[in-house]
């Protein structure tokens, strides 16, 4: 059986260990990091990872700012709330729940958040900085999948030096700036996506299977490489044996089966999402001050 990659334990411990920073931080430069998250209208999925998003950074010590506007808000009155919240110096990281309602522009929104406050890691600035290699802002998913991996293959990235990883996805948001993590981590990558042709046998050449499609249970134990590991960040809500289920892109049982270590739906990804955004407002506000970060 694999051994399970267990993101929510692992979350937990980022979070401990960056109350104790935000402390120090707080007791040396008498500052305390802002973490201001706007939240429009009342998609549930969103209000359930916003509240989740609102309750870690008072746990970690952040001063949580929010913002809740109606699901008819116009977009000058969320460029005022972003412009207001930009010019804040009590508010060091800015996150704009996606997706928004269908009359704003997502695009417009993202590129008026100033870089050094884009704790999601969506602005062209820090996107172009990620695919450099330069030090920036990454997003909080992918970035939480290479804290998981580095754990399991041993904090000093050596471990993944060379290894066949394969990322199912290329989203803005998890597929491309994924590929880019493991890039830089001395991976060779291969980035499948709904055009590939024979997507099974790719997988199955796969040393490190990364799974973000929004497909519940798509890999089967056949896409899978005896001994590979494998990371689901799939969220897929269905219903079996007339219940609502949370299922990742990954068939859990049989691959566990045939996998090294696999990361559950619930508890993986999902809570290192959240930690890591934490992590990236510690990280803006010590940008801010100029202070040297751990990146
Ligand atoms: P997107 O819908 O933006 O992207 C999905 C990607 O999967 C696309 O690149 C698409 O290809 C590809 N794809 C879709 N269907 C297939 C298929 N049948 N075969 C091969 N490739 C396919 O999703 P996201 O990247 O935003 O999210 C992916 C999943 O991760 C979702 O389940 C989402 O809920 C979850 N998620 C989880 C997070 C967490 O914290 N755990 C955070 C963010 C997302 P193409 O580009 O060709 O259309």
């Amino acid at each position: 059986m694999a051994d399970r990659i267990d993101g929510k334990r692992l979350a937990n411990g980022l979070i401990q260990g960056l109350t104790k920073e935000v402390e120090q931080f707080k007791a040396s430069h008498n500052v305390v990091p802002g973490l201001a998250v706007v939240l429009v209208g009342h998609d549930p999925a969103s209000q359930v990872y916003v509240s989740s998003k609102v309750k870690r950074a008072k746990e970690a010590g952040l001063n949580s700012i929010e913002h809740y506007l109606s699901e008819d808000c116009s977009q000058s009155e969320l460029d005022g709330v972003i412009e207001q919240l930009n010019s804040n110096p009590n508010v060091h990281g800015i996150l704009v729940q996606l997706p928004l309602p269908s009359h704003l522009c997502e695009k417009k929104v993202i590129e008026s958040i100033a870089p050094e406050k884009d704790v999601d890691g969506f602005h062209p600035q820090n996107v172009g900085r990620l695919g450099t290699g330069e030090a920036s802002l990454t997003p909080c998913t992918p970035l939480g999948c290479m804290l998981m991996l580095r754990q399991h293959f041993g904090d000093c990235l050596s471990g993944l030096s060379g290894k066949h990883a394969v990322v199912i996805g290329r989203s803005n948001i998890v597929g491309k700036p994924m590929a880019q993590l493991l890039l830089q981590a001395n991976c060779t990558v291969t980035v499948v996506h709904s055009r590939t042709q024979n997507i099974e046998s790719l997988c199955q050449q796969a040393d490190i299977l990364i799974a973000a499609v929004g497909q519940p249970e798509m890999v089967k134990s056949s896409w899978v490489k005896t001994g590979a590991v494998v990371i689901d960040v799939g969220i897929n809500a269905i219903s079996r044996d007339g219940k609502r289920k949370l299922v990742g892109d990954v068939e859990f049982d049989s691959v566990s089966g045939v996998a090294s270590a696999l990361s559950p739906v619930p508890g993986g990804v999902g809570p290192m999402t959240i930690a890591c955004l934490m992590q990236n407002t510690l990280t803006a506000a010590k940008n801010q001050i100029n202070l040297p970060t751990n990146k």
